[in-house]
């Protein structure tokens, strides 16, 4: 056969070219295959990225393969080139962000029997002698693993064993290092007490064992619940008592892949689709099952049924053998997601996160590989899973700015590159929202997107009321606090009945710090140019850009006067406002100080679930995707903070937060009031997000957009100048921001800045921003990298599609 050479990336290098190596014969498809390569003196990890002509150097031959498979199917590494070039990001560093961090497999190689095909003393004529002696290595040592094979033989002995594979001689099977299995109690009902029901606990428990009886109520509605967790609800003497009657049994087995803590038990509902629904699925449906595939944009309200459709889709793409990948913007909305798939397709679902650990992520990457399991469901990383012929590739919230990567490089916008990645794997694509992005629903009237829509809530549920209170007029006739009149009325009024309430505290952040009463001074943190914000329970100030911690003060350190005072109010100081105006109200507090914890934001958004009469309190994450049945209230308290944000985008975000938070609001028979605080009570965003009128939101903001060419009329690339010394990044910027505009002076292309990043510092780095506006990224692009050297005193990053702009 003819040598063959390829193109292999080397990993973790600063090699920006692919280097040619010669391919060992036995491989037939080696695109996306990791390797290692002879490199200089000694050897380096690589993955293999293209087919390479012959060249006229001499060149070595790739010396192993360490996986029996490639790593990357082909559309992923298709992708991963596209990334590379549209994000302006060297092919290997995109490489690494999609393969797994884990350990590798171990490979174990046994030694196939067979009658009269091979005999010890006799070496066959169609084997090496290094294959012969492999042989004879395993019968007499039995199944070895790879490495101790090579520990024995010679490190060069893989291709040898691809062949006697090829022969049928040996096979190689990959088996996971052994992670620790973590055992845990589950308590549940047994199924003969489950048929029989309540009657047989009211016959046989005491009426006065109140919390016998509750228990039972409780194991009767869940498949199973941990015994720890069941321990902070009942005594012991409880659950004891229900063991002895034979209505609880114990088991002691291993952690379920070690998602508890992740996942919201969901009970499998069956419900007919409604008519919306059917339309949305017969569409989709229609470009699973045809040869075009298509990218659709589901508008519709909070409370639709999108979940539905998508798992209604996921099972009809399951059926014809394909596989499923599901986008979600962030943590806090994988929990219910995900129990929700789970529950209704029947089959494992890989739940890929930041938060699962690191073993069991590399164990599923292994999972989804191999084809063992279908589906994948994730925040932006999900992208990269790989899953085996992707059919459908649903990413819900769509609008939402955390698909896109802020750091490290690349860049990628998850969103979009979805719909990349669903054109090199023919497979459809949905994305789904209530409040689209602009862009999406721009490319939707383009006829980029299919657009469908859904209207109505299920079980053609009323949208909440919506109030507007200004907080200007509140606080003219002397209300202080957080809590206007209004949202207190409808509070009382809730929480009397029962029914649960949901607050909405925009943005952490921005929200406590300290204030001197006198002369106004805010402590600002001295190397991040941002306020800090005051932790009440240690006393300490913080900045949340770089992390840094500072004492409070007690006296102004500007003017010296001694009142400091709070401005603005952070979750923990609303949580003690609450606690002093409803005493004895359940609240629960949801922001990234309580849901740091593995699990503790599925703890969190269960024990809200079952508490009657509670509130919940909560930065942007409570926002979205909950999906509780009894919330009749929905205070947003401070609208405002955001829209002072220097963000072309800020109004459409403001417009997104509040109809989502207010979708959170009366999903059930219960009326939903939503009550939004402002002091711009009459802003465009605040007026349509009441109505939850996307449309007139939609074409206000579309004509402020074409005036100011912003996107969708324009494609923005953002360059960050940043360095230490500040006069260095100054001028840096200066220099780019002049030649760029001298090449681009005959273009359509239009360049803004230098100005000075409203994050002036971070981290120490003295910050400046450049706004290149253009048609075309690719065509922008080559320019500006001509411009880029990094050296080592500036950091200049270079970041197409923007979407964090401070
Ligand atoms: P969205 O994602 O559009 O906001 P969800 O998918 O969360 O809406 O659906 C809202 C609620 O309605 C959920 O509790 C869901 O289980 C329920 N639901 C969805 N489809 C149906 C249906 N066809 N019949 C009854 N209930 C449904
Ligand atoms: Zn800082």
């Amino acid at each position: 056969m003819e040598t063959r050479f390829v193109k292999v990336t080397i990993l973790s290098s600063a090699l920006a070219e692919a280097l040619t190596y010669k391919l060992p014969e036995d491989i037939t498809e080696p695109l996306g295959h990791r390797v290692i390569v002879p490199l200089g003196k000694s050897t380096a990890k690589g993955l293999i990225t293209d087919w390479a002509e012959k060249p006229d150097f001499k060149t070595k031959t790739i010396s192993d393969f360490p996986d029996s498979e490639p790593a990357l199917t082909p559309p992923v590494l298709k992708l991963a080139k596209f990334i590379s070039e549209y994000y302006f990001t060297p092919l290997d560093q995109v490489l690494l962000t999609m393969l797994p961090k884990g350990k590798d497999p171990i490979i174990d190689v046994s030694a196939i029997e067979k009658e009269g095909h091979f005999q010890l003393d006799n070496d066959s004529p169609k084997l090496t002698r290094k294959q012969n002696e492999i042989l004879s290595y395993l019968h007499e040592n039995g199944t070895t693993s790879l490495n101790n094979l090579q520990k024995s033989l010679g490190k060069s002995i893989s291709a040898q064993i691809r062949g006697l594979e090829a022969l049928g001689f040996v096979t190689r099977n990959k088996r996971f290092p052994k992670t620790v299995e973590r055992m845990e109690k589950f308590v549940s009902m047994p199924q003969p007490v489950r048929d029989k029901g309540i009657q047989i606990a009211l016959e046989r428990i005491n009426i006065r064992a109140k919390k016998q009886m509750a228990l039972f109520h409780k194991l009767l509605n869940a498949d199973e619940i941990p015994m720890k967790a069941l321990l902070t609800e009942f005594s012991k003497s409880s659950i004891d008592a229900l063991i002895d009657l034979e209505f609880a049994e114990v088991e002691d087995r291993p952690v379920n892949h070690s998602f508890t803590g992740m996942v919201l038990q969901e009970k499998k509902r069956e419900f007919e689709l409604t008519d919306e629904q059917e339309s949305a699925l017969r569409r989709i449906g229609d470009s699973i099952d045809g040869d075009k595939k298509s990218t659709f944009l589901l508008h519709g309200v909070t409370g639709s049924g999108k979940t539905q459709v998508y798992i209604e889709a996921a099972k009809k793409v399951l059926a014809m053998g394909r596989g499923v990948l599901i986008l979600v913007p962030e943590i806090s909305l994988t929990p219910q997601l995900f129990g929700r798939f789970r529950s209704q397709l029947g089959e494992d679902i890989a739940l890929i996160h930041s938060a699962v650990a690191k073993g069991i992520r590399n164990d599923q990457w292994h999972a989804l590989r191999d084809g063992r399991v279908r589906v994948a469901l994730g925040a932006r990383s999900a992208l990269f899973a790989p899953v085996q012929n992707i059919g459908l590739i649903v990413c819900d919230e769509e609008h939402d700015g955390s698909f896109k990567q802020h750091n490290p490089r690349p860049y990628y916008n998850a969103r979009d590159m979805a719909v990349i990645l669903g054109g090199f794997s023919d497979a459809t694509v949905v994305l789904g929202s209530a409040t689209p992005s602009m862009e999406s629903y721009f490319n939707s009237k383009t006829g980029k997107y299919t657009l469908i829509k859904m209207n109505r809530r299920v079980g053609n549920v009323k949208l909440p009321r919506v109030h507007i209170v200004d907080m200007k007029e509140e606080r003219q006739v002397g209300i202080k606090g957080s809590f206007s009149r209004e949202l207190r009325k409808y509070m009382d009024r809730a929480l009397l009945t029962g029914q649960k309430v949901i607050l909405l505290l925009n943005r952490r952040g921005y929200s406590t710090f300290l204030q001197c009463n006198f002369c106004g001074h805010v402590p600002h943190c001295p190397d991040c140019s941002t306020s800090l914000k005051y932790h009440i329970t240690d006393k300490k100030l913080l900045c949340h850009i770089c992390g840094a911690e500072f004492p409070a003060p007690t006296t102004c350190p500007e003017c010296g006067h001694a009142i400091i005072r709070f401005v603005g109010r952070g979750t923990q100081k609303i949580e003690e406002e609450i606690r002093s105006i409803w005493s004895d109200v359940p609240v629960f507090r949801m922001d990234q100080d309580t849901t740091r914890k593995k699990g503790a934001m599925v703890d969190i958004l269960q024990s809200f679930g079952k508490t009657r009469g509670a509130i919940l309190i909560g930065t942007q994450m409570v926002a979205k995707g909950i999906d509780f049945p009894d919330v009749a209230v929905v205070g947003v308290l401070n609208a405002d903070i955001g829209l002072t944000m220097p963000d072309f985008r800020a109004e459409e975000r403001i417009f997104q937060l509040l109809t989502q938070v207010a979708g959170r609001a009366g999903r059930s028979h219960v009326a939903g009031n939503v009550v939004v605080q402002t002091f711009n009570a009459h802003s465009v965003p605040v007026q349509c997000a009441v109505g939850q009128k996307f449309m007139p939101f939609y074409k206000t903001e579309l004509e402020k957009r074409r005036g100011f060419s912003y996107p969708p009329f324009s494609r923005l690339i953002l360059i960050v100048v940043s360095s230490d010394d500040d006069i260095k990044a100054e001028n840096r910027s200066a220099i780019i921001a002049s030649e760029l505009e001298r090449i681009f002076y005959h273009t359509k292309m239009q360049v803004m800045g230098p100005v000075r990043a409203p994050l002036e510092r971070a981290k120490t780095m003295y910050r400046y921003h450049i706004i290149v506006k253009t048609g075309s990224i690719r065509k922008a692009l080559p320019t500006i990298a001509k411009l880029i050297d990094d050296d080592k005193d500036i950091r200049i990053q270079v970041i197409p599609d923007p979407i964090d702009m401070m």
